[in-house]
């Protein structure tokens, strides 16, 4: 009783904001932390998508795979991208990778399990789940993996194999976002080394990141694992 007085007390001198609007938070908002008008509008991904990167068709000439999945070489099987990046979604990311606000793992991880729990068929055909790494340069300064924590929450439902010491990032890589399609293949090639093949020989594998942009990174990554001798190897990330 005292309790719950404190409690509300404490939020009426200190009112729970929403991290993306600030606007004031009503009692029982998503997660606690994102107002129901923000998370309206987290935007999903609706088909028609391209087959391979899980982009949406815009050319709906196109059936199956876009002009740039058309054009190259993708190395992973397929990807999966719930979430359009845009709006609330990208802002919540934002924050989470790097304003500190770790606590935003839950409302992140459970926009994903919304979608793995829909489809859970569809996720009973992997064997092991691997966050896409950070080289450690990188980790150093955030301090922590944001796939990493993602495919934790999400293995608890799943309970896939999970792997994260394998797949070692070996070399820095500049930041992505500057760099066009060309120079992020470039950029990105030969950055990964595994440790041991026999993890991964015959595996079905479930690679996940917080946001694919044009996908040269899981792509090479997903190279490295099918020369190891994975069977298969699919990509969830939040949103593209
Ligand atoms: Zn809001
Ligand atoms: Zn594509």
């Amino acid at each position: 009783m005292l309790r719950s007085a404190l409690k509300s007390l404490f939020n009426i001198l200190y009112p729970k904001t929403c991290v993306v609007c600030k606007n004031a938070l009503k009692e029982g908002s998503f997660g606690d932390v994102i107002c129901s008008q923000c998370y309206s509008k987290i935007k999903k991904n609706r088909p028609p998508l391209c087959k391979i990167c899980g982009k949406p068709l815009r050319d709906r000439r196109l059936k199956a795979v876009c002009s740039r999945c058309q054009k190259e070489h993708i190395l992973f099987d397929r990807a999966l991208s719930v979430y359009a990046y845009e709006g609330p979604i990208k802002e919540l990311i934002h924050q989470f990778k790097y304003k500190g606000k770790g606590y935003l793992d839950k409302i992140l991880a459970r926009l994903l399990e919304d979608f793995i729990k829909q489809h859970k068929d569809t996720f009973l055909y992997f064997d092991v789940i691997m966050p896409l790494p950070l080289h450690k340069s990188r980790m150093r300064e955030r301090e922590f993996n944001q796939a990493q924590v993602l495919a934790r929450h999400i293995n608890s439902d799943l309970g896939l194999a999970f792997s994260c010491e394998n797949l070692k990032r070996i070399r820095p890589t500049t930041s992505q976002t500057e760099l066009g399609g060309d120079e992020r293949r470039k950029n990105i090639r030969d950055c990964f080394k595994l440790k041991n093949a026999d993890q991964v020989k015959g595996k079905n594998i479930l690679l996940v990141d917080d946001v694919l942009t044009t996908g040269a990174t899981c792509s090479e990554a997903a190279g490295v694992l099918k020369e190891a001798g994975a069977k298969a190897v699919f990509v969830i990330t939040l949103a593209n």
